[in-house]
């Protein structure tokens, strides 16, 4: 159905982060309340993730003027994975458009993990959703370009803009999981089987591998989040990187969609949209705030970092950030109904 509202002005209404020094203490209180949290498992289905130290924790908070709040291990590298399909969704529907995505990708949560080939079946072969692997699979075999390696130096380009940095791939992360992703093949290959990618689906499998073994650090995240939050524009470089427009569609999609089949109960307790990855990355983003940038590798049963998802609930109530939250406007409210006994 199209929800004929095109025409109409979108209008922002959002406010600024609490002062610096604020932030900076609360973002050690986080830390800290996440940083006792030892559940959880690194992951281990692509070999060389169960590498990392359970124990790295870093924390960050980039705000749309560019200051940066850290805490801990914000400067150790791990591969983006997941996260990548925010970004990855977030160039494609600048160059193809909200609508041609929407057709050709969705945004409905499956309910199940993120690499379900039963969620393809129950749906007609349809990808459902940007964030879970059979979408972003999709949706990396819409990005512009005459070759594979076209769109990998596309891609690539897109997420360093994000970062403000040149991104590097991890190449043992990229050979690790090209010598193991036999599932994400077999996805490709049914997406190809009912038409949903017209690609060769080994090449897009190699070009979304790529993109999800990039290394990045919790501050990097922060900085991509904050880009979001910015109304596309970076705001360490100054770089638009994407429109308002597709800003607000991703940060729709990720809030969805963002943590797999526990989105859910993440809308529920942070009231942000996100995007989690299996090496411990978690991106949230504060529209018209702030980014904030969580590395800690050890996995709820859904595939997301537990510490990352503490210190951001903290973060979020600390300094309301929830986007559902709202207060009494008590003083109109008042002040009208004075207005009224007194009859003026
Ligand atoms: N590269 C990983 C995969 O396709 C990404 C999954 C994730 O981070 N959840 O399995």
């Amino acid at each position: 159905m199209d929800i004929d509202v095109h025409d109409v002005e979108q209008r922002v209404g959002t406010g600024p982060l609490p002062p610096g020094t604020t932030v900076d203490e609360l973002l050690q209180l986080a830390y800290e309340h996440a940083g006792r949290h030892r559940e959880g498992a690194v992951a281990d289905y692509i070999p060389i993730l169960a590498a990392a130290d359970p124990e790295a924790f870093g924390l960050c908070v980039v705000d749309v003027d560019g200051v940066v709040h850290e805490h801990g291990d914000t400067r150790i590298r791990f591969s983006i994975q997941s996260i990548s399909k925010a970004f990855v969704y977030a160039l494609v529907v600048e160059q193809l458009g909200h609508q041609r995505v929407l057709d050709v990708v969705g945004v409905n949560n499956t309910g199940l993990a993120f690499n379900s080939v039963v969620a393809i079946e129950l749906n007609d072969g349809h990808p459902m959703n940007p964030m879970v692997n059979a979408g972003a699979i999709a949706t990396t075999a819409l990005m512009p370009g005459r070759s594979s390696a076209d769109q990998w130096s596309a891609v690539r380009n897109g997420l360093s803009r994000f970062a403000g940095r040149d991104l590097e791939i991890d190449d043992e992360v990229y050979r690790s999981e090209s010598g193991t992703n036999h599932r994400n093949r077999a996805i490709a290959q049914l997406l190809e089987s009912y038409g949903r990618i017209e690609r060769d689906p080994a090449d897009v499998v190699d070009v979304y591998t790529r993109q999800c073994a990039l290394a990045v650090d919790a501050r990097d995240l922060a900085v991509m989040g904050a880009t979001l939050a910015d109304g596309g524009v970076n705001p360490i470089t100054g770089d638009q990187v994407v429109s308002a427009e597709t800003c607000r569609d991703t940060l729709a999609v990720l809030a969805s969609n963002g943590l797999y089949e526990s989105s859910g109960e993440w809308l529920f307790e942070i009231g942000l949209p996100g995007k989690s990855g299996v090496a411990g990355g978690l991106v949230t983003v504060a529209p018209g705030k702030a980014g904030v940038g969580a590395y800690a590798p050890r996995l709820d049963a859904a595939g997301n970092s537990v510490r990352g998802q503490i210190a951001t609930a903290y973060l979020s109530r600390a300094l309301g950030l929830n986007i559902f939250a709202s207060a009494a406007r008590q003083s109109t409210r008042i002040s009208a109904t004075t207005a009224e006994r007194s009859g003026s």
